[in-house]
């Protein structure tokens, strides 16, 4: 019985590539220091996988910032403006598609379908001239195959990738994507024969797409695209990964036709049809790549479950054709729970990380090849019984006021009654401006928050330096003449982590990072159980910082949606059911925030749209609980009090009446660097009465915008936008960039603001 883990997380144990990136985009270290750490890095994964047994190992899963990126260094798609020309793809040219330089902007990036990575969206046109000119998978393949290990290359399939890609600058937004399919494929033969030729018996495409909702045209493409390969894959086993979703019936159905394909790989922890559908009829002599274990989360597999669904599907496709294998990528997952010292000795039970998921995939393997572990089963069959029967997860209170849910949550008075109320008592200049809560996170900051953690310095050292910090921030933004004015989040190293680390039900892990674009990641808490609120968490920072300026300040909080979304949620329970509780927490927060005087209250829900399921008939329910979540953390307050709300990364059309329904009075969102395409919904007639902020720059990236770009960018909105609702602020937080990249942006931000207002 054979083994097989999709994909690793990249950064290393210790966020080892994370470093090394960074120091080199600042110059401090050579390019051959950065390939020496991903080497090494490289190698220490795929011994690991081998020392534990594993069949197939992946190689290419490594990226210096993002798998569809290196597709498209592959294909050498690169857009004309980065002035390659030709080539290897070096650095250089990669890192600017990836972070802009300092003439040309990035490429657009989003959300890799509902999880927190983000990829480098490709920009394709009729025009894109594809030649072969990134070697980086067949040397990879090589390098492990140097080390003893042979491994199975992984590329994102041809469809998908044009699927996830859009129409280049100048291109009509119609341009039909998948006719580009006859022009890339060629590449892929080449790399294809190349692997061959390296001894390669093994290939995976990803082609996650097909956990989508897909007409039968693009459907088509798949036949068409493996069917075309099929003389170049002859010989070797190929194996089409889908993951995050089950495959609808009618795309099962094309993919388990098609006769180049040798194996199939399907994600059983969330596909919840696909084990019906495998039962219903599996081609004869493939393999099935059963994702039993999830990649996605960080519980320990319930291994008797596992088992017992892999012995039915044994049972259909044949014992030498089942591999056991993980939903996904475990680049979703946390990296190594040995490097955990500080999580208590319970809930690590609960718990396993990429390294324990291969050690778990193996287990399963041998247990069903009839080498079963009796005693490390018997462990994992004890840690599951403990964590449904522990008093740590249920806390009877909650439960009951998270099941009182029965109102809408709903302000009383209409937003426009609200806004005029607001705009008595704040007096805002029309085209207010404001930011979007965090400010740079300077060296110095950090080390003062990693000390005061560690004891090191006294809270009331601690609290001095943070008061000095949001001292600094506020008369940095008074200097600048910003109307609404934030603290910086100067105490916040994570807008997730920091709400958790007060609330009650959550766990922390001291280096369960999560890769969620380039060189950043996250480290989200663990929902283990019921969520409360013992203690006000930001009132004492948000009276300080407002006692310091006679403007008015914003409260900062996250909202209950994306604390779920960027957690490791438990999977006892359902989400909603999560979420709800994590909002009447928030709205404790929201009502203290209120009667210590702060008029504006920012909610940020950066998350919201990332939850949405993949497929369209799941959307409605998972929009009205978590829209639903938001109002319930503010229902209560009074109409003077403004509610902002935060949203960055997405294309929010397709939601922009659920965001209207969250009945926020002021929403900042994320635009400048996805084209403005948020602007086309207003284009396009839908009526929006509450202030709006479209972000009028980029700020992932180092360029700074002029006042004339920005001003251009105010006048753009202000075509399709009511004057008296716009807002004027960044696409998002400031906490990446430095100092001397903040204050000419803010400067020319504002200055642009006052120009237009000097024209209105
Ligand atoms: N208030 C947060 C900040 O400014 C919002 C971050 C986000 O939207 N991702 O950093
Ligand atoms: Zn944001």
């Amino acid at each position: 019985m054979a083994s097989h883990i999709v994909g690793y997380p990249r950064m290393g144990p210790k966020r080892e590539l994370k470093f090394a990136l960074e120091s080199f985009w600042d110059g401090k270290s050579t390019a051959e220091d950065l390939e020496k750490v991903a080497t090494d890095l490289r190698a220490s994964i795929w011994k690991q996988m081998a020392d534990a047994g594993i069949k197939y190992i992946p190689s290419n899963t490594f990226s210096y910032y993002d798998q569809v990126l290196d597709t498209t260094a592959m294909l050498g798609a690169v857009p004309e403006r980065y002035s390659w020309t030709g080539g290897e793809i070096g650095f250089d040219t990669y890192f600017s598609m990836a972070r802009g330089n300092a003439t040309v902007p990035a490429m657009e990036m989003t959300k890799w379908f509902d999880t927190n990575y983000h990829f480098i969206v490709p920009e394709l046109g009729p025009n894109t001239k594809f030649s072969y000119s990134s070697h980086k998978a067949v040397n990879e393949y090589k390098e492990a195959k140097a080390l003893g290990v042979d491994t199975v290359p992984v590329f994102i399939g041809p469809v998908s990738y044009l699927l996830l890609s859009k129409p280049a600058k100048g291109v009509e937004k119609g341009f039909p994507l998948l006719s580009l399919l006859s022009s890339i494929l060629p590449v892929y033969k080449e790399v294809i024969a190349e692997l061959k030729a390296a001894g390669a018996s093994w290939i995976q495409f990803d082609e996650p797409t097909l956990a989508l909702d897909l007409d039968a045209h693009k459907l088509a493409a798949f036949s068409a695209a493996y069917t075309e390969l099929e003389s170049a894959l002859s010989g070797l086993n190929v194996l089409v990964e889908t993951y995050f979703a089950d495959v609808p019936a009618e795309s099962f159905k094309t993919l388990t036709s098609l006769s180049s394909v040798t194996a199939y790989g399907f994600d059983l922890v969330r596909g919840t049809q696909t084990v019906e559908l495998i039962k219903s009829g599996f081609p004869a002599g493939k393999y099935l790549f059963a994702g039993v274990v999830d990649g996605r989360n960080i519980w320990a597999d319930d291994l008797a479950a596992s088992l017992s669904t892999l012995q039915a599907l044994e049972a259909v496709v044949g014992k030498d054709k089942l591999v056991v294998s993980t939903s996904c990528s475990l680049m979703h997952t946390a990296v190594d729970l040995v490097n955990e010292t500080k999580l208590d000795s319970e809930i690590k039970s609960w718990l396993a990380f990429a390294a324990q998921k291969v050690v778990e995939v193996d287990a399963l393997a041998k247990a069903l090849a009839g080498q079963k572990d009796e005693a490390y089963f018997a462990a994992n069959a004890a840690a599951q019984a403990s964590r449904r029967s522990s008093p740590r997860v249920t806390n009877e209170e909650v439960q009951k006021a998270a099941a009182l849910k029965g109102s809408d949550h709903r302000r009383a008075t209409n937003v426009s009654a609200r806004l005029d109320a607001q705009q008595k008592k704040l007096n805002l200049p029309v085209l207010p401006t404001t930011t979007i809560g965090s400010f740079p996170q300077t060296v110095e900051l950090r080390r003062v928050r990693r000390e005061y953690k560690a004891k090191k310095i006294s809270e009331e050292e601690y609290v001095s330096a943070i008061k000095e910090e949001i001292s600094k921030v506020v008369k940095l933004q008074e200097e600048l003449d910003i109307d609404v004015l934030v603290h910086g989040e100067p105490e916040r190293n994570d807008m997730v982590e920091y709400f958790g680390e007060q609330l009650s039900g959550f766990a922390f892990t001291a280096n369960g990072w999560v890769q969620s674009y380039g060189s950043r990641c996250v480290k989200p808490p663990i929902i283990y159980g019921d969520v409360s609120r013992p203690n006000p968490m930001t009132v004492f920072w948000s009276k300080t910082a407002q006692s310091m300026t006679s403007r008015p300040m914003k409260g900062m909080l996250t909202g209950p949606v994306t604390i779920l979304n960027w957690s490791f949620v438990r999977n006892d329970q359902p989400r909603f059911e999560t979420c709800y509780q994590i909002a009447l927490a928030i709205k404790k927060e929201v009502e203290d925030l209120e009667a210590a005087g702060i008029q504006v209250i920012q909610i940020d829900e950066a998350a919201l749209r990332e939850g949405l399921p993949l497929r369209k008939a799941e959307h409605a329910f998972y929009l009205d609980w978590a829209v639903h979540s938001f109002r319930i953390t503010n229902c209560e307050i009074k109409d003077t009090t403004q509610i902002h709300t935060h949203m960055c990364y997405s294309n929010f059309n397709d939601i922009i009446h659920s965001i209207i329904n969250m009945d926020a009075d002021v929403i900042t969102i994320e635009n400048s660097r996805s084209d403005e395409k948020l602007l086309s919904v207003f284009r396009e007639g839908v009526k929006y009465g509450a202030g709006i902020g479209p972000g009028v720059y980029d700020i992932h990236s180092p360029r700074i915008p002029s006042t004339e770009e920005i001003a251009d960018r105010i006048n753009k909105m202000l075509a399709v936008l009511d004057t008296n609702i716009l807002w004027v602020n960044p696409d998002c937080g400031l906490k990446t960039r430095k100092y001397t990249e903040v204050k000419p942006a803010l400067t020319n931000m504002v200055s642009a603001a006052k120009l237009i207002r000097t024209q209105l």
